[in-house]
């Protein structure tokens, strides 16, 4: 119950917005209380006079019945609009904040969870926080209505007051070890629901290389292993529920009988009338759902618990760490930046040794070295994807750890091997990097980036849409269309991962001149994976062992350093 309570207390926050229609909501829902206690006390009253044969009162009672229904079904309809209202605005605030969260996580966090992770929680339990509070006081509705036709019981005869009481506690006892068995299982399911998530979304953002793989047989044996080991698990929840439930009713028929035989004896010993007994036996199966209510009010919040535990653990706690910047705000970099000293590993294998150098404003910097040498890690470092363990890096003289997101995210752009592409319209994949962005910017972008000459053969020009992943474009259109991104962004410095898949030449010599453009205004730094992209730049750092082997311009390495010789001849070789 203190997790229960602490936990409300947390999730208040996202439902406090809405005091006035949960306000509504309490005095529509108290009035349901009022008009529902009416309509079973009617109802017996109906049955009296039918079995007295008192036809007008019949009549006049059908009437208030119908009246009284109607009222209800008005004060249930705004019950459920108020109902649905702050479930909908709850539901929104906690998925948004979540997602920011999300966002916000380490990205060495995010490598060791699979999506599965993240969709689960912020689908399913967040749901279950944004019910909590209708869910509890609809609850309370019944119980307290049920409550009402209790003590009513209590007025017309004690004994059988007792003997319900006694039928509820057999009941409850059974329900209580059920919960018990149902808490388990729930927590294990949902874990392996998550894992099946991931590895749907898995499937569904990697189809093109299964095929590629010719791996569809064994994507799918692994789908069906992952839904069957959940499906068991979902099975044995169920079964648990089954099971239950038929105990439960046998248990409850046989009390029934019992109850039957206790009205017989008391009419027998006139300590109960005829008509007395029917308004008991029609109350009866309400007064059994007060445990029903005590029940499903215990089962949500444990399942409210075990929900807000996992999303809480998003929002706040050690286990899923986020990022963490500095409070130095530059609005603006000149785009020097520097690693002194700098060592990096992932886990236990050292892949940055000590690396040093400077790179200055608007210089336009190569990094060469074998496939895992650490030339991808450089970039994460420098974007603050991942800290080093030693040493510091620093933009315009400033240590990175001292400066805030905007400073250092705002001011660098990374154009990937594989850059992502919305699926979207050319124009709105621009818009995203910049709103307001107008036609002239986004045309003079796409001419600097080598892409508006193609563009203007789409069918839709800049409105055409390219499909979920870019699939419509081939590797060096998106790799253009990322490069016309940044000319939108504008960032001072601009990272950028050569496509290791072979180009055709004309579209290399594009991307070529695409880079050219953006030479004097940027610093760029670039993964280079043929060296003929990168002859032009003003210098080349050889990555070896972690470290900087060797640097200088193309000429210099060619002449100083061995394995660079090397690498270019057998690229020469290659070529020809
Ligand atoms: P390069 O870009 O020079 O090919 P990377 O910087 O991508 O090299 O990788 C350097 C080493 O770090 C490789 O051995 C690679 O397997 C490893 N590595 C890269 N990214 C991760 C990661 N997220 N988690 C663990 N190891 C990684």
């Amino acid at each position: 119950m203190k997790e229960f309570w602490k936990n409300i207390k947390l999730t208040w926050k996202y439902t406090k917005d809405q005091k006035t229609t949960l306000i509504k909501y309490i005095i529509v829902t108290i009035l349901n209380i009022i008009v529902a206690l009416l309509i079973p006390i009617l109802s017996a009253q109906l049955i009296l006079k039918l079995t007295n044969n008192q036809l007008y009162q019949l009549i006049f009672i059908g009437l208030i019945i119908y009246l009284v229904e109607n009222i209800y079904n008005i004060i249930s309809y705004l019950s459920t609009r108020y109902y649905q209202i702050i479930r909908r605005e709850s539901y929104t605030r906690i998925q948004k904040d979540l997602g920011s969260n999300i966002l916000n996580l380490e990205v060495e966090t995010l490598d060791k969870n699979s999506s599965g992770v993240f969709i689960q929680r912020l689908t399913r339990d967040t749901e279950e926080l944004s019910i909590i509070f209708n869910e509890i006081i609809y609850k309370l509705d019944n119980l307290i209505t049920n409550i009402s036709i209790f003590l009513a019981i209590f007025i017309i005869n004690k004994i059988v007051f007792i003997y319900l009481i006694f039928m509820i506690l057999v009941l409850y006892l059974i329900e209580k070890r059920k919960l018990k068995k149902i808490n388990v299982k729930d927590k294990e399911f949902r874990e392996k629901n998550e894992r099946t998530t991931g590895f749907i979304g898995e499937l569904v953002r990697g189809v093109r290389d299964i095929k590629m793989l010719n791996s569809e047989d064994s994507f799918m044996n692994a789908l069906k292993a992952n839904i069957k080991d959940t499906n068991k698990t979902r099975h044995e929840l169920q079964s648990i529920y089954r099971v239950y439930f038929y105990i439960s009713s046998n248990i409850k028929d046989l009390m029934y009988c019992m109850l039957l035989i206790l009205f017989i004896l008391l009419i027998k010993s006139n300590k109960l009338s005829g008509a007395n007994a029917l308004i008991i036996y029609n109350f009866s199966e309400r007064v059994l759902s007060v445990l029903y209510s005590i029940s499903s009010i215990q089962k949500r919040i444990k399942s409210f618990n075990l929900s807000c535990k996992r999303i809480y653990e998003v929002i706040d706690s050690d286990k899923f760490k986020k990022e963490n910047f500095g409070t130095t705000h530059l609005p603006h970099i000149n785009g020097d930046f520097e690693f002194k000293n700098v060592h990096f590993s992932y886990g236990k294998e050292k892949v940055l040794k000590g690396i040093n150098f400077k790179v200055n404003a608007n210089e336009t910097v190569a990094f060469v070295g074998k496939s895992g040498a650490g030339k991808t890690t450089i970039f994460n470092l420098l974007c603050k994807m991942y800290e080093p363990q030693k040493g510091t890096i620093t933009i315009d003289g400033k240590n990175i750890k001292k400066l805030d997101k905007d400073t250092i995210r705002g001011n660098i752009t990374i154009i990937s091997q594989n850059p992502y592409i919305f699926n979207m319209t050319i124009r709105e994949n621009l818009n995203l990097v910049k709103e307001n962005l107008t036609e002239n910017e986004m045309i003079e972008a796409c001419k600097l980036a080598c892409l508006h000459d193609y563009i203007m053969t789409l069918p839709d020009k800049y409105d055409t849409a390219i499909g979920e992943g870019g699939v419509n474009l081939s590797g060096g259109q998106k790799q253009r269309l990322a490069i016309a991104r940044a000319f939108v962004q504008k960032t001072e410095i601009i990272l950028f991962d050569e496509a290791t898949s072979a180009l055709d030449n004309e579209t290399q010599a594009q991307i070529q001149k695409a880079i050219e453009n953006m030479k004097k205004d940027y610093t760029i730094l670039i993964i280079a994976h043929r060296l003929s992209t990168i002859i032009n730049a003003d210098r080349i750092l050889y990555i070896e062992d972690g470290i900087v082997k060797s640097e200088g311009t193309h000429k210099e390495l060619l002449k100083n350093c061995e394995s660079y010789k090397k690498l270019y001849k057998s690229e020469l070789k290659n070529r020809k």
